[in-house]
This record gives C-alpha cells, sequence and structure tokens, in this order.
C-alpha cells in the first residue's frame, strides 16, 4: 500500500507532467499560426517600406537589400521584374496576378512549400504602376518548433516532474506532519492511560481529536462499567464456590462407604477445579480490562521471600537463590501472581515426572539483575514440555496432552502469567527438553536505584 505521502508526491509529479505536456501541445498548436500570422504582417511592412523607396517617398539607402530575411522582386507593367534582391527564388507572377495589382488589389499567394508571398501593387502619383512582391519561407521557424518541442517533450517534463516530485515529497511531509504529531498522541493514549484525551485543534484535525476524545469517553465508560461486573462477580461467585469447597471436602471425609467416598472427592475435585477456573478467567479478564493497577516500586527479592512462605513447604524441593536487591515499578500483588504461577507449573512438572519416571527433580528460583533488566528464572528439571507444544503453551486453555489428568489447573495460568509481564513492559522467555526440565525467564526493566 502506498503511503499518502508517497501517493501526493505522485500526484503532484503527475500533475506538473500533464501540465507540461498540455502546454507543450498549445505551443506545438498555437506558434505556427502565431509565426504565419507575424511573417504576413512583416511580409507587408517589407512590402510597403520598398514600395516607398523605390516611389522616392522616402530618401536615402540603397533599394536592396532591404530586410535580411525577406526575398523582394519588382514589377513594371511589362511584366518582368525590374530589381530584384540577391538569390531571388519567388515564383513568378501570373498574368492573372499582375492584373489584380493594377486593380489595385494586394494579396497573398498561396503555395506548396510552406512559403508566405506577398504582392501589393505599386502606385507612383495616384497610377499603379509596378508591383512589389515578398516572400519568405516558414521552413526555419519548423526547426524551431520541432527544437520547441523536443526540448519541452524530452527535457523539460520529465525535469519538472521530478522536480515536483522532489518538493511534493517535502510539501506532502510537512502538510501530513500534524497527522503523525496526532498519531503519536493517539498512541500515548493507548500506552500510559485512558484518562488522557486528545487536543483539539482549530482543523479538520481537530474534529477527528473531537470523534476520538468522545469514543475513549465511551470506552472508559464501558470499561468502568466491565470493571465493577468483574469486581461485584468475583466476590459473588468466590464466597459460594470456597463454601462448596469446604463442604464437598468435609463430606468426603465423613462419608463411610467407600463408592460414596470416591462420588464426595469427585465433586470436591470438581469444587476446587471451579473455584481455580473462576479466580483464573477474573484475573485474567482484570488484566484484559486494562483495570488500572496500582504500580510502585517493588523490591523483588523481598516479593519472591513472600512467594516462598506463601507456596513452598518446607518438603518442597524448591531452592532460592536472590542475588541483592532488585527494584522494579509494578503491581506487587500482580507480579506475585505471576511467579506463583511458574513456581507452582514447576512443582507440578517435578512431580508428574516422579509419578511417570520414577526420578525425582528439583526447582531453582533465581533473581539477578543483568545491566537494567531484573530477570526472575524458575528452573526445574521435571518432565518438561514436549518440542512440538512449546509455542502453544501461553495459548488460552492449553494444556499439554501428555500432562493432561496430572494438571488439575485450567490451562489459564500461562496466559495470565504472559499478560502481567507484558504489562509491565517485560517479556517472558521458555526453554525446555522433554523430560529433563524447563527454564521460564521473566524479564523486567529494572528501576534506577540512587
Ligand atoms: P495450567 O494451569 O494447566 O498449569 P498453564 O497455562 O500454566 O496451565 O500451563 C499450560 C501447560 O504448559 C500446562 O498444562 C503444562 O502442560 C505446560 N507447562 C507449564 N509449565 C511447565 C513446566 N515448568 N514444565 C512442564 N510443562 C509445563
Amino acid at each position: 500500500m502506498l503511503t499518502i505521502r508517497l501517493r501526493l508526491t505522485l500526484l503532484y509529479a503527475l500533475g506538473v507532467a500533464f501540465g507540461l505536456v498540455l502546454a507543450g501541445v498549445i505551443l506545438h498548436l498555437a506558434l505556427p499560426v502565431v509565426i504565419r500570422e507575424r511573417v504576413r504582417s512583416e511580409a507587408r511592412r517589407s512590402a510597403d517600406a520598398l514600395a516607398r523607396r523605390v516611389t522616392g517617398q522616402e530618401r536615402g539607402g540603397a533599394v536592396f537589400p532591404l530586410s535580411p530575411v525577406f526575398q523582394l522582386r519588382l514589377y513594371d507593367q511589362f511584366g518582368p521584374s525590374i530589381r530584384n534582391s540577391s538569390g531571388v527564388e519567388l515564383p513568378d507572377l501570373t498574368p492573372g496576378h499582375l492584373a489584380r495589382s493594377w486593380q489595385g488589389e494586394d494579396f497573398f499567394i498561396a503555395t506548396s512549400d510552406r512559403r508566405v508571398i506577398y504582392v501589393a501593387p505599386l502606385y507612383w502619383e495616384g497610377q499603379v504602376v509596378g508591383a512589389v512582391q515578398v516572400g519568405q519561407s516558414l521552413e526555419p521557424f519548423d526547426d524551431t518548433l520541432r527544437l520547441v518541442d523536443r526540448i519541452l517533450l524530452l527535457y523539460l517534463t520529465p525535469l519538472g516532474a521530478l522536480l515536483a516530485a522532489a518538493l511534493g515529497y517535502v510539501l506532502a511531509g510537512r502538510a501530513l506532519s500534524p497527522v503523525e504529531r496526532f498519531i503519536r498522541e493517539v498512541d500515548q493514549v493507548s500506552a500510559e492511560s485512558l484518562d488522557r484525551r486528545l487536543v483539539a485543534r482549530r482543523d479538520e484535525l481537530g474534529r477527528l481529536a473531537e470523534r476520538v476524545n468522545s469514543m475513549l469517553d465511551r470506552l472508559a465508560r464501558s470499561f468502568e462499567i466491565q470493571r465493577d461486573l468483574i469486581r461485584n462477580t468475583t466476590h459473588e461467585l468466590k464466597v459460594p464456590l470456597t463454601n462448596l469447597v469446604g463442604y464437598t471436602d468435609r463430606l468426603s471425609r465423613k462419608v463411610g462407604d467407600a463408592a460414596n467416598r470416591d462420588l464426595a472427592e469427585r465433586a470436591a475435585r470438581v469444587a476446587r477445579y471451579m473455584r481455580a477456573l473462576v479466580e483464573d478467567l477474573l484475573a485474567l479478564a482484570r488484566g484484559e480490562a486494562m483495570e488500572k493497577w496500582e504500580t510502585r516500586a517493588v523490591e523483588l527479592s523481598d516479593l519472591l521471600h513472600q512467594v516462598r512462605e506463601e507456596v513452598v513447604s518446607e518438603a518442597d524441593p524448591v531452592r532460592f537463590e536472590l542475588n541483592g536487591e532488585v527494584f522494579v515499578e509494578g503491581d506487587p500483588i500482580r507480579l506475585k501472581q505471576a511467579c506463583i504461577n511458574l513456581i507452582k507449573n514447576a512443582k507440578k512438572a517435578v512431580d508428574i515426572k516422579k509419578a511417570r519416571l520414577g526420578q525425582s527433580g528439583e526447582v531453582a528460583v533465581r533473581l539477578d539483575q543483568v545491566n537494567s533488566q531484573a530477570r526472575i528464572a524458575v528452573i526445574d528439571t521435571g518432565i518438561g514440555i514436549p518440542a512440538d507444544e512449546i509455542s502453544h503453551i501461553f495459548e488460552r486453555f492449553y494444556q499439554c496432552k501428555a500432562h493432561q489428568g496430572f494438571s488439575g489447573g485450567t490451562g489459564l495460568g500461562l496466559t495470565i502469567t504472559k499478560l502481567i509481564v507484558e504489562r509491565h513492559k517485560g517479556t517472558i522467555d521458555v526453554s525446555s527438553v522433554e523430560n529433563q526440565g524447563s527454564t521460564f525467564t521473566i524479564s523486567l526493566p529494572a528501576m534506577e536505584v540512587e
């Protein structure tokens, strides 16, 4: 697709080229007519001047040469010429032409060889005594016309189009620079916050800015409604589901007969799964609704200590290597959630390996600062991810085929983790080898600490 700038440039160039070609065509058609008329009036003047000199009405100067351009010839009533300009190639006047002259008529004679021939009567004391014949070829002008055509079409048109394109490119760039500014402003709105509004100037872009602003108002309003809905739903769903998990757990412990206990345990599992699913869905919805997160300076080694207390027990094979304090700008609750998701997955991967292959594994959580990047790596020597599934694990509801049944998860954990990391302007990478283990690395922009 051509950009507007290029399209305008092309239009300028085509416009100028078209204008020059049109000018060429007009010149090509008009110039011969103009030249012919000029030559004709010159012929009249030359004939008149010659007549005056010959009849002595004007003194001084030789009769010939009168004009360096015109060929001249004089006739008397006996017919042949009485005086010629040198090298004259004028056609002889016919008796008919001479007769017209004797009657006092002046006229142009049509010739086939593009010459202007003019004949005028010669008066002496009120009587016609002869004729003046004046002529000039138009051929030298044809050469000039051809040259003008060539210069205009071969040189001026491409050169003009090129210049117009260069000038057009610069002008179009200048004309479109407010649009570029507008785009930057819109970018900032979407990236920074929905509260920002565009500056409405008094031009076309100003009107567009007004429309965008009112659209942003509506968007902000609908986000607000969505946020409220999510908040209320969280509360409404969480409480009964937590109760349900409690009831089914108690039920499965109390039921005596084996068949019913199995049923109660299944119900408890389903209730737990539903609670996890609701929590994950809400976390995802919150992240995607661009809910405004409270960000502040977060110290990651401290955050990871809290994570350890929440999800790692003494018996878990999870090691923490926290190399100094690393600060990032972020929402501590979401960042904690991202780390917990990765550590839970890693522990699960170790458990699956133990159950499948009978080999025990371990998990290491490492925190470093590399240049301006905070790095949290969760490394496990668990079951690993099949190579053909790695590209899918961040998709919603995706669970590796080989790990299903073990999971207990919802397939949303990594989607949420990625969303959280990206909203902190960070990235998440994974490398994994099946049956050997995986490494998930979160990189976040570190804060400069004085
Ligand atoms: P879940 O909630 O089911 O764990 P996730 O989105 O967190 O969903 O993970 C998607 C899938 O990726 C999981 O089902 C699991 O099969 C695989 N996976 C994630 N982390 C690991 C890991 N550390 N080792 C092996 N497989 C993993």
